[in-house]
């Protein structure tokens, strides 16, 4: 059986964030400023990893697919402290 291909709007437009106030995800801004290489800017498929003028970066939670790209190619120890979110929370992708 073939499988259809849908593509990331399409997958977006069907999916819904069921968001907790607690972030699954914290970023440790401290460890950011020192990192030069920021591979979690360009990594993360929903773009939740923004690069800031001061050389920082800015990071939300809410829309995250909880791919765990962030997680496997940052490698600065601390940076990235990931989980799921608590159940009935997060990411609900719907049959297209
Ligand atoms: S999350 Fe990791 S890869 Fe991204 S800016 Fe921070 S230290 Fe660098
Ligand atoms: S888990 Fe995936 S979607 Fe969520 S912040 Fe990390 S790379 Fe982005």
């Amino acid at each position: 059986m073939s499988q259809q291909q849908i593509s990331f709007e399409e997958r977006m437009a069907h999916s819904e964030f069921r968001v907790h106030e607690r972030a699954h995800i914290v970023v440790d801004g401290k460890v950011c400023a020192e990192c030069s290489t920021t591979e979690c800017v360009t990594a993360c498929p929903a773009n939740l990893f923004v690069p800031t003028a001061a050389g920082g970066i800015v990071f939300n939670y809410e829309q995250c697919f909880e791919c765990g790209t962030c997680y496997l190619v940052c490698n600065k120890e601390g940076a990235i402290s990931w989980s799921y979110p608590e159940g009935g929370h997060g990411i609900v992708f719907q049959r297209t």
